[in-house]
């Protein structure tokens, strides 16, 4: 049985991995000279700076990534060193040290600045809404009725603007309880040793070993169809023959691919959905420094920031990305899409916060990457994904276009294929 796919970001690399493993003749086809997509690294002045993502995995080494990883046979290290997250809020005249101007909680410790009742409240939510969690509305709107508190808004938007790229008005409810419950079930973020390359090169490693092969600079333009089905793939002007296609550059790119005369039952509705989503923008920004910034591996959340949503440090669990005695630390932020044609001003107010929080302490700006469109940060916003079926029987998507439900990011990615093969492996 052959398939092909189309893409080799995570998404099409671990499901080339897995059909690989299971006997499948598989063969992926890349537009970009290099492998990985948006979760690879790039060597600039000696730091291992990446393509999209910050060298993190959501879950560390117990989520739905790390498992699909180890199912594979894939070898990746990945880190979890606590704290896992912090939270950087104001000092109050109650803190004996006032002066500092700011201080640090254990994201554990997040309840802190909440009133006590809206302490008990929330212990009371958590316990109730876990087997029947609200619904139809975001997740702004039902802590605005619920837990109503500035501090409420604060480390939501800060929290899943790092976590999602999007607003907590931007995120379903149902997305941001699944994501708060897999939270409690698999833990905080770890790095990969080696970065998002760590991950990727493994992978690469499975795939060929079981016989897969990679086609690097090649773009897919287009199918060929016989009835319902796809037959093969045009690279080229050449026909690439499958009886499987998996896409892994979301579900408008994929819609794109097939010509609109095409007649399939469902065909105008789904390319109707999924060209009404609208992809998550953000931008990073990568500091050099001597020492320590933040002094460790886990995430700094800014609820305080104007733009900034979390910074990390990835040198302090893995030092081989960056140059002996530097650290490299990356900050994120969100951009609303009402912001997406101002980003040299989103950009300036992002630089502003970094001065902020590390006032008094000295650092380079190595470079600035801004995501959206064709290279968002995430294909879908999360809550809102497509399933990995389309209206054509043998072709599907995986990637952060068709993530599993309550999965962040690449977690997201590894339970949406993990859907995915289900659905071909058995059928
Ligand atoms: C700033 C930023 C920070 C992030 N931080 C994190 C993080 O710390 N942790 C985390 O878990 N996630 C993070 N993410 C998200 C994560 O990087 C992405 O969700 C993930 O890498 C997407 O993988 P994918 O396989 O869906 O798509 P992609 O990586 O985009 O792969 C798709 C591939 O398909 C190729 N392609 C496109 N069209 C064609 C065609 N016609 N023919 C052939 N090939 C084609 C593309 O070149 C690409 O290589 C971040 C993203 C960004 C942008």
């Amino acid at each position: 049985m052959k398939v092909i796919i189309i893409g080799s970001g995570l998404g099409g690399l671990l499901s080339a991995a897995k059909l690989s493993k299971a006997g499948y003749e598989v063969e992926i086809f890349e537009r970009l000279p290099i492998i990985g997509g948006r979760f690879t690294n790039i060597l600039y002045q000696g730091f291992q700076l990446s393509t999209g993502a910050l060298h993190m995995i959501p879950h560390g080494p117990a989520g739905p990534l790390s498992q699909l990883l180890k199912e594979v046979g894939a070898d990746v290290d990945i880190i979890r060193k606590k704290p896992v997250s912090v939270i950087r809020i104001p000092r109050t005249k109650k803190d004996t040290d006032y002066k500092f101007g700011h201080k640090d909680l254990l994201f554990e410790d997040f309840k802190v600045p909440f009133s006590i009742l809206n302490r008990l409240k929330l212990i009371y939510y958590i316990a109730s809404t876990r087997k029947n969690p609200p619904t139809g509305q975001s997740f702004e709107e039902w802590c605005r009725k619920h837990i109503p508190q500035d501090w409420t808004h604060r480390i939501s938007d800060s929290f899943f603007g790092w976590a999602l790229s999007l607003k907590s008005a931007d995120v379903p409810v149902e997305e941001a309880f699944a994501i708060i419950e897999n939270l409690y079930r698999f833990g905080g973020p770890g790095i990969p040793m080696g970065g998002c390359k760590g991950v990727t090169d493994a992978l690469v490693d499975i795939i060929t070993n079981n016989g897969g092969t990679i086609h690097t600079s090649s773009e897919v333009t287009g199918f060929e169809f016989n009835n319902d089905r796809v037959t093969a793939v045009i690279v080229d002007g050449n026909e690439h023959a499958a009886d499987i296609v998996i896409s892994d550059i979301g579900h408008p790119a994929t819609a794109n691919l097939i010509r609109p005369e095409t007649d399939i039952s469902g065909m105008d509705e789904y390319t109707r959905t999924s060209k009404s989503l609208k992809p998550s923008a953000g931008i990073k920004i990568c500091l050099s420094s001597d020492k320590p910034l933040i002094g460790h591996g886990g995430v700094l959340l800014t609820p305080y920031a104007k733009r900034v949503n979390g910074i990390n440090e990835v040198t302090n669990v893995d030092p081989s990305l960056a140059p002996v005695g530097k650290h490299l630390t990356m900050a994120h932020q969100c951009v609303h899409w009402n912001n997406i044609d101002n980003l040299d001003r989103e950009i300036e107010l992002g630089l502003e916060d970094l001065k902020d929080i590390f006032s008094g302490k000295k650092y380079e700006v190595l470079l600035i990457q801004s995501y959206s469109n064709d290279w968002p940060v995430n294909r879908s916003p999360s809550g809102a994904d497509l399933q990995n079926r389309t209206p054509i029987p043998n072709l599907y998507v995986v990637g952060d276009g068709a993530k599993g439900k309550g999965g962040i990011e690449v977690e997201g990615i590894a339970l949406g294929v993990k859907n995915c093969m289900q659905e071909i492996l058995i059928p």
